[in-house]
Formats: C-alpha cells, structure tokens, sequence
C-alpha cells in the first residue's frame, strides 16, 4: 500500500489548492472524494461564485482578494481558459456613502481608495444611464469597481483538478472518508466507506459540510447552513450584459441579495441570498431545496430592485450550503491535540474568491509553518454568543 505524506479528504476549492502547492513541494499526495469531481453536492461546484475585493472595513480581507485577483488572471493564462470573467462589480446602497457612513458599501470604497484602487461612484442618475435594469429611485448611492466579477467555480475545480494530477497527486474519486485512523494521538491513515485504507503521515481535512462530521471536536465552532440560489431566464437578455449589468450587490449586508449577469453558457440570471438563512442538520441527506418563503421573497426583491426580471421564469433552484464558522473566518490549523492531523476549512460563504491563497495557506501550515494570513484562522475557542464577522453577510434578526 502506497504511503503518502499527506492524504487531503476533499476535493473542493480548499483540498484541490492544497494538494497542488504540496505536489509542487515534491511530496507524496493523496486526495480522495466522494462521486466525482466536481462533487454536484460540493460548495465549490456551481457555475459562479463572486470574486471581489471589497469587505467593507477589513482591510486583511482585503488585501488577499486583491492578491488573489492578480493569480486568477494568471491562471486564465496558464490554463488557456476564460475561468474568471471581469465584468466588475457593482455596489449599491441604500444610504449615502458619506466619509461618516459606517456602511458596508461606504467602508468599502474608502478603503478602495486609500489602497490606490479606481471605484467609480454611481449616483442614481448614473445607475439610470449605466444600468438600466435596475431601479435607481430605490439605491440613493453606490459605485461600480472594474477589478471583480465571477468564476465559473464548478469548471475551476475540475481544471484544477487535472492540474494537480500532472503534478503527480494520485486523485481517487468514489471514496468517501469514514474514519481517520489515529494511534496515541498521532494520525496513521484513513478508512472509506467503500472499504479501502490510505496510509498517511499526514491528513488534511478539506471535506467542506462533512469536516465537522469528520473531526468532531469543531463541532462547537462549524455550523453548515442553506442558501437560496436561482437561475433566471431573461425575457429582455440584452438588459442583463457587460457594460450594462455587472456582478452586483444591492445593499447587501441590509438585504443579502447579490446576482451576476447573463451566463454565457448558460444563457441565465443567477440571483442569491447571502444571509444567516437555516441550519442544515444533515448536509449529507438533506433535499436541499428552496422554500415558498424564499421564491417570494427573491420576487419581492426583483420587483422592486430588477423589475424586467420579476415575472420571469425561474428555471433552477438549489439550497446551497455553507461550512460557516461561528465568527465567519475560515479554519486552517492543525489540531492541538493530534499530530499529523490538519484542518483546511470553514468558508462560511466566501471562500471562494481566496481560492489562489487558500492553498499555499494550508500547505504551509500543515508542514508546521506559517503563512502572512494564517493566525487569524487558526484553532480557536469561540465563544456561542459570537456573531458572523464577514460585513457583506446579511445578519437576518
Ligand atoms: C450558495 C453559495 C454561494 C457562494 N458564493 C460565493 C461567492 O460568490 N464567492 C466566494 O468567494 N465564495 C462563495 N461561496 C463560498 C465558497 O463556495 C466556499 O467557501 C468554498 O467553495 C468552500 O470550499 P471547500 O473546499 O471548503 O468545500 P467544498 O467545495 O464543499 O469541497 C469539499 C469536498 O469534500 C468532499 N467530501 C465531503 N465529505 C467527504 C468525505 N467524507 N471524504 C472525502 N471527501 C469528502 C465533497 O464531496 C467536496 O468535494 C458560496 C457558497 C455557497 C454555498
């Protein structure tokens, strides 16, 4: 039986970075998954996830997407393949973004500012002449950055996926975690569900909604909850395209609601809900689907916000979830009690976007080390009362 140097259980955005940066280190690696890659039931797998530079007053979180930017152009050039769309980002809001503005839109541009970025604000006249789709009486500001857009994130996982392969990782699709195998607290292994045994010296924990399934003592910190997701089929498609609609969040810490424009594949709108929305008990089993409340209010939202898309057929719906983490930052440290056993999770519904730092992050800390971004995301004790930190996050009461 092969030994590795490090077995990564999930081969989402967080385990397939990990893997890479670790075969490019020259050790032995591993990845299991269960089905296939992109796993359909994975957070990852989706045709876009939002990538954007903007996090209102934190400016680490900032400062890694903006990092992360630079690597996703990079990596449409390495693979030769249009993975992320710049179409920008716009940010509307309902309240003016005076310098003495705590919002989250205002925070955000400031700081865009302060770090040599170009926002260009858009008063509601401007949102009326530049996107039209929206109702511009309703945002009484907002500003549009043309660093951002999306990622076809089901397509990066798979790309990435074959990347890490020519690397040397061994990739084995079908096999599902079970059991890690641990002797006096030292990691030696793991077993799968489909009944085959991996030897390992290390073993990273990438597995998304199932790591605090997998590693029981995160329990208290890791809550996987459900997030409304639709696709839209356009009646007027030529309102919902660059330069006239962009990626965009419409209040979103006070509403969650955040889209993207016309797929070009898929030829839909996708609209969200970046809320606390529901706890998903079992992640693995649950339907996944979205409820009446929610289709009303995604109709409520377009009527007033993208009234042309309001009567339009819904096509697709899907309750995706998040790993979140009780205070919304991710999780990447090794175990304080176990050696050889190392976690890299936690998205809590931004994820996505780090995925060029996230694996040279886990990779670091997994040999022992550290990374510029790692304390923040290590071991810790949070308290229950604590509340998500993410400041895009729409903290429904
Ligand atoms: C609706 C929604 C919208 C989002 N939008 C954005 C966005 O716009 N921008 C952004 O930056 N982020 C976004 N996110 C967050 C982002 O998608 C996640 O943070 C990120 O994809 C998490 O990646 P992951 O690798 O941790 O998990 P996953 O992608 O879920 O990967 C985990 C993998 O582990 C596998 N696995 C599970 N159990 C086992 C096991 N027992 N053994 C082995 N493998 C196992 C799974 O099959 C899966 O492939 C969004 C998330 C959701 C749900």
């Amino acid at each position: 039986m092969k030994q590795y140097d490090f077995l990564i259980l999930g081969a989402g955005i967080f385990g397939i970075t990990t893997a890479i940066e670790l075969c490019k280190k020259k050790y032995a690696v591993g990845i299991i998954n269960p089905g296939t890659i992109p796993h359909p039931l994975a957070e990852s797998t989706d045709i876009s996830k939002i990538i954007r530079i903007e996090y209102g007053t934190d400016e680490e979180y900032m400062d890694m997407a903006a990092e992360c930017i630079t690597i996703w152009r990079e990596w449409n050039e390495l693979f030769r393949d249009k993975l992320y769309h710049e179409t920008g980002f716009l940010l509307l809001s309902n309240t003016p973004l005076d310098t003495e503005s705590k919002s989250f839109e205002a925070s955000s541009y400031y700081n865009l500012l302060k770090k040599g970025f170009h926002p260009e604000r858009v008063k509601p006249e401007d949102l009326a002449k530049r996107f039209p789709a929206i109702n511009h009486h309703l945002y009484a500001d907002g500003f549009y950055h043309a660093v951002g857009g999306y990622v076809e994130s089901g397509r990066v996982v798979e790309t990435l996926t074959k990347y890490a392969i020519r690397l040397g990782a061994d990739v084995y699709e079908g096999q599902t975690a079970e059991e890690i195998i641990i002797t006096n607290f030292k990691v030696e292994g793991v077993k799968t569900r489909e009944g085959k045994k991996f030897s390992a010296g290390q073993v990273i924990v990438c597995a998304g909604n199932l790591t605090p399934f997998l590693v029981p003592d995160l329990r208290p910190y890791m809550k996987i909850t459900g997030h409304p997701v639709f696709h839209i089929i356009p009646g007027r498609p030529e309102l919902f395209t660059k330069p006239g609609f962009s990626v965009f969040a419409a209040d979103i810490s006070n509403t969650g609601w955040y889209g993207f424009p016309l797929h070009p594949k898929e030829k839909i709108v996708k609209i969200a809900n970046h809320g606390i929305s529901v706890e998903i008990k079992d992640p693995e089993h649950d339907e996944r689907v979205v409820y009446e409340k929610d289709i009303d209010r995604l109709r409520k939202f377009l009527k007033e916000s993208i009234p042309a898309l309001a009567s339009d057929p819904i096509v697709y719906t899907r309750r995706c979830c998040y790993t979140d983490t009780l205070d919304g930052h991710f999780w990447i440290d090794n175990h304080p009690e176990i050696r050889g056993l190392t976690i890299g999770s936690g998205g809590s519904g931004h994820g996505f976007k780090m995925g060029p730092v996230l694996g040279e992050m886990i990779a670091a800390v997994a040999e022992g080390g550290t990374h510029k971004w790692s304390s923040r995301y290590r071991w810790r004790h949070i308290d229950g009362k604590i509340k998500i930190q993410e400041e895009a996050r729409f903290k429904e009461k």
